[in-house]
Parts: C-alpha cells; sequence; structure tokens
C-alpha cells in the first residue's frame, strides 16, 4: 500500500515502514510530480514534467488543473480524442503506483488517497474511479488536512494540542480544527472553498498586470506567460520587488503590488477560518498551533493574516509541500497495521450537512416543496449512521422522489444535489397503519461516502440502490473502457517517462535559444537520440548525463 496525495498542481506518493513515513522520487530525482498530462506528436501519452513541458510549446496538447473539474461531466479535447478529469487523475495516479513499484521494487495494488475535506460526494467517487482505472483499490479517502495533521501527529505523539490546519493548495482550500493528545487525532471541524487557491492568485496577478501594465499576450504564447508570472509570485514570496520583462521593457513589480491585486482572494480566507472555529466551539486564543499546508500558504498574505488574525506564528516544523503525503502514508500505515503507528488513531467528521428535500405545509391545504431537511449535521464524527422518518403529502400517492443534498442552505435550490432515488409502493389507505410513511438511513462513511437506504413502513421493503444520477462518476463498463484507452502499448527507452522528460524539455530550451548555444543543445539532442535507438541502457545514461548537465543552469529557478 501506499499514500497518495493526488493535489491539483503536484501529487506526491509516500510509504511509511518502521521508520516513519518517506516521501517516494522518481527516476529523475523529483519528489513532485506535476499533475498534468498530454500527447505528443506521435501519440504517446505524458504525465507530469514532460506533460507541462510539453503544455508550455503546445498548449493545446493536454491538459493540467483537471482536478478542479472532478466530479463534473467536463471534457478536453486533446491528443486526438475526449479526456474526462477521471481520465485524467488515473493516469497520475497510474504515475504515482509506477514510481513506487520502481523505487520498493514489488506490485503495488492499494492506496490511501487524499482529497480536499471539502470535497462532495461526487468528487470522491470519482477519485475512486480513477484509481480503478489505474489499477489502485483505495483502502481510504483521506481528507487533506486530517492528513497534514496526522504526519504532525505522528512527530509529536505525546504533546496535547488543539490544531488548526490551514490548507491552501493550487486550487483548494480547507481549514480544519483538530485535537492531537496521546495519540488520537481528532477532527472536531472541517470548512473550506472548493474553488480557492494558489492559481486564483495567479489569475488575479495575470489580470492586474493587463490592467495596470497594459499588457496581453497573444493567444499561443498564454500558457507561457502564466508561467512567467507563476515564477514571478513564488519569487515575491520571499522578494520584496522583482522585474517583469515585457517584450524589451522591464517593469518593477512589488509585493505590495501583488497583495493589493490579490487582496480580493485573501479576503475569501477568513470567512472559512471563523467557520471552522464556531464550528468546533473554540476561539482563536484557544489554538495552540497553526499548521501551514499547501504551496500558496507560504506566501506572506497568509502568513500575515494567520499571525493578526489568529494571533500567533504559523509552524513551519512539517514541508508544506510534502506533510499531506506524509499524512497519507501514516494512514496507509494505520490501515496495515503498521508497527510505527500502533499508538495512533484517528477520529474525522463529515465536512458538510447532508439531507432530503420536503415540501412544507406553510398554508393549511398547501404545501410548497424545495426546503432542505438535514439529516446529518456538518462536522459530525464519522463514521455515523442515522434515521429520519418521512410521509407521502396524500394516501393516493404512489411513489415519492427522494432527492439528496449536500449543503447548508434551507432551500435545497441553493445546495448541491448529489443523487435521487425513486420510491414506489407507497399508496396506501387513510385507516392503514403507517400507510404511506418510509424511513431514510444516510450512513457516511471514513472516506466521506454516503449510503442511502430507504425502509417502506407498511411492506418493510428496502432500497438501497441509490442514486440513480451521478454526473461525473463512471459504470463497470465505462471504467473497462477507460483502462482499456490507457493500457500503453511497448515500451521504447524513447517512451519511457524519463526520457520523454529529458526530450520535451530538451525541445522546449531549443524555442528558446539562438546561435551558438542552440548548435550545441542540437549537437547533444543529436547524441541523445542516437543513443536511444541503439536501446543500450549505459550508453542512453551516459548521454542523459551529458544533455542533462547541458540543460542544467537553464532552468535552475525552475525546479
Ligand atoms: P499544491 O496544490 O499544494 O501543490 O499547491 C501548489 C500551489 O502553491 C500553486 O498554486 C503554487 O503557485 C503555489 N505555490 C507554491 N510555492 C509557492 C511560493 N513559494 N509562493 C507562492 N505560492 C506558491
Amino acid at each position: 500500500m501506499i499514500g497518495i496525495d493526488l493535489g491539483t498542481t503536484n501529487s506526491l506518493v509516500a510509504v511509511c515502514d518502521d521508520t516513519g513515513p518517506r516521501v517516494i522520487s522518481n527516476e529523475l530525482g523529483e519528489d513532485l510530480t506535476p499533475s498534468v498530462v498530454a500527447v505528443a506528436e506521435d501519440g504517446t501519452i505524458l504525465v507530469g514534467r514532460a506533460a507541462r513541458d510539453r503544455l508550455i510549446t503546445a498548449p493545446d496538447s493536454g491538459r493540467a488543473f483537471f482536478k478542479r473539474d472532478m466530479g463534473t461531466t467536463a471534457g478536453y479535447h486533446f491528443g486526438g480524442r475526449r479526456w474526462t478529469p477521471v481520465e485524467c487523475s488515473a493516469l497520475i495516479l497510474r504515475e504515482m503506483k509506477r514510481i513506487a513499484e520502481l523505487q520498493l521494487g514489488r506490485e503495488i495494488t492499494s492506496s490511501v488517497i487524499t482529497v480536499p475535506a471539502y470535497f462532495h460526494d461526487q468528487q470522491r467517487q470519482a477519485t475512486v474511479d480513477a484509481a480503478k482505472i489505474a489499477g489502485l483499490k483505495v483502502e481510504r479517502l483521506l481528507n487533506e488536512p486530517t492528513a497534514a495533521a496526522l504526519a504532525y501527529g505522528f512527530n509529536r505523539q505525546d504533546d496535547l494540542s488543539t490544531l488548526l490546519v490551514f490548507d491552501l493548495g493550487g486550487g483548494t482550500f480547507d481549514v480544519t480544527v483538530l485535537e492531537c493528545f496521546d495519540g488520537v487525532v481528532e477532527v472536531k471541524a472541517s470548512s473550506g472553498d472548493g474553488r480557492l487557491g494558489g492559481e486564483d492568485y495567479t489569475d488575479a496577478f495575470t489580470a492586474w498586470v493587463t490592467k495596470e501594465l497594459g499588457y496581453t499576450a497573444p493567444a499561443d504564447q498564454q500558457m507561457k506567460w502564466r508561467n512567467t508570472l507563476e515564477h514571478l509570485k513564488r519569487k515575491l514570496t520571499t522578494e520584496e520587488t522583482v522585474d517583469l520583462q515585457i517584450g524589451d521593457k522591464n517593469a518593477p513589480v512589488t509585493r505590495t503590488d501583488f497583495i493589493e491585486a490579490t487582496k480580493h482572494i485573501t479576503a475569501r480566507l477568513w470567512p472559512a477560518v471563523r467557520r471552522a472555529l464556531n464550528d468546533a466551539q473554540l476561539t482563536p486564543k484557544q489554538i495552540e498551533a497553526v499548521l501551514l499546508v499547501g504551496g500558496a500558504s507560504r506566501m506572506p498574505a497568509v502568513q500575515e493574516m494567520v499571525l493578526r488574525d489568529l494571533g500567533q506564528e504559523a509552524q513551519r516544523s512539517l514541508d508544506p509541500d510534502r506533510v499531506v503525503a506524509l499524512g497519507a502514508a501514516v494512514q496507509q500505515a494505520l490501515c496495515a497495521g503498521g508497527s510505527a503507528v500502533k499508538d495512533l488513531v484517528l477520529t474525522d467528521v463529515c465536512p458538510h450537512s447532508l439531507g432530503v428535500e420536503v415540501a412544507k405545509a406553510l398554508l393549511p391545504g398547501h404545501s410548497q416543496p424545495g426546503y432542505f431537511d438535514p439529516i446529518l449535521d456538518r462536522n459530525t464524527t464519522v463514521p455515523v449512521s442515522r434515521i429520519r422518518t418521512y410521509y407521502t403529502m396524500h394516501p393516493q400517492q404512489d411513489e415519492a422522489l427522494l432527492k439528496v443534498y449536500q449543503g447548508e442552505s434551507r432551500l435545497t435550490k441553493d445546495n448541491h444535489l448529489i443523487g435521487q432515488l425513486r420510491i414506489p409502493g407507497l399508496r396506501c389507505t387513510p385507516e392503514q397503519k403507517d400507510g404511506g410513511t418510509f424511513d431514510v438511513r444516510f450512513t457516511y462513511d471514513m472516506n466521506g461516502i454516503l449510503e442511502v437506504e430507504v425502509t417502506i413502513r407498511t411492506t418493510q421493503k428496502k432500497l438501497t440502490e441509490v442514486f440513480e444520477q451521478r454526473p461525473g462518476t463512471m459504470s463497470r463498463e465505462q471504467i473497462a473502457e477507460a483502462l482499456r484507452k490507457l493500457t500503453p502499448l511497448k515500451v521504447h527507452p524513447r517512451e519511457a517517462p524519463a526520457n520523454r522528460a529529458r526530450l520535451e524539455r530538451a525541445q522546449r530550451l531549443f524555442a528558446e535559444l539562438v546561435g551558438v548555444l542552440r548548435d550545441s543543445l542540437s549537437q547533444e539532442l543529436d547524441i541523445f537520440e542516437s543513443a536511444l535507438e541503439t536501446q543500450d541502457s549505459k550508453i542512453i545514461a551516459t548521454a542523459a548525463m551529458r544533455l542533462d548537465a547541458f540543460m542544467r543552469p537553464y532552468f535552475a529557478n525552475e525546479d
């Protein structure tokens, strides 16, 4: 078993052995794999850095940020066909499996995968589907902030502490309040925003540059331009001023400019923190440690907000990019009964309220549909199972349509529909005991997946096959078909992921260089490509080393 952090921007894989959790690197020595997929000109599927590099020169050849579309019916066209977010995620998961198998030297079939606490049912189901396509069984879906707290709890098993995990990733924001004591990690409350993250900061910064400096990149340069601004954004985390090159002009941009340009995004952070604190019935003063998770939490504006509004410096003992993967590995060891974690216990909560739609008789003889009736309140400790009883509106009513919603609004139109179930056989006579009555049981498991069971009182008939409609999730046949499409053909050394990554990077550099340097690169590339044709691993390794040495100075800032 392995623990996987399937991130919006990057993904990581980790394991936990007797010495504790550790992140595993790929053959390039990198442990962050960009969550990007693409198709090369010859039809080869590229994953990770190779795909990211390809998107810079050929933006329509693949896709990044598909995690944001998980659980929807979104589709992307590249490489001559349509791809779903589930298929793209499956490719990343398959790459994680491959990296782990390579390093651990054995086949991997099970995993713990982390998801944002704010992921709803369809997004979780979609993640499980992606794992199936990648050939991985999901032992547990673990909420990302909970994973972070587990990694933290693993390091400090004897301390009592009330902890706030502030997780700002590429595309999602989660806040979780937990208590860690005597090896028990207990989640008190979770809150967040499923569409708020570091990428929104990059978008806001790009919009600011357009408005203030009057520059918009031409259509075919947009990916490259965004990449430039992404790097400047990161630089502004440590530097006060950076130089933005627009054509042959240099425009200085200060950290204050960046903070000002993105303050409407930063303003969306605090309401989620306040809600998590309220739900946990705690004041900021009662929080003993704040743990920052996710690359975007490095930004000074975030650290300042934590200091100002929570009254303390954030903990920096764990690397925000790796802490979620480490926690997933701790959970993996918990599932497998590993000796490193035998004293650790975890309890989690469901982050949203779950319930059904009801009609209310606000005036006699007139009922008004569209109201949300919660069965499980948000932040209930899981696993949990609750029953509520409902009635038909008329004795002659044959059937009812049970609509299941997730959210916090009183009206269902403002909540998220996660499925519906038709309940037949409800017609009754007025005098019949329990006529038209049915019990609805909601069971929410540790993976955050909801099961609904309906029992009709008069007949004791049970209905458990729920959610006739689950947009974005796949049938068994669809999974088999996706699996077939993604099955790799025989791999030539040229197609090995490390070599593909090298070639994509070299091609990208080739497009940037001119003159003598371009000629030298061309020579190195020729040597490398002839080495690949020999299919001799020693010759390939020597040529690869030469090419890497040539390219290293140009990418020093990126890796
Ligand atoms: P994650 O999904 O946790 O990998 O988060 C990645 C996000 O963090 C991306 O949006 C990055 O732009 C952002 N990020 C990473 N490093 C930094 C940094 N040093 N300063 C600002 N943002 C960063």
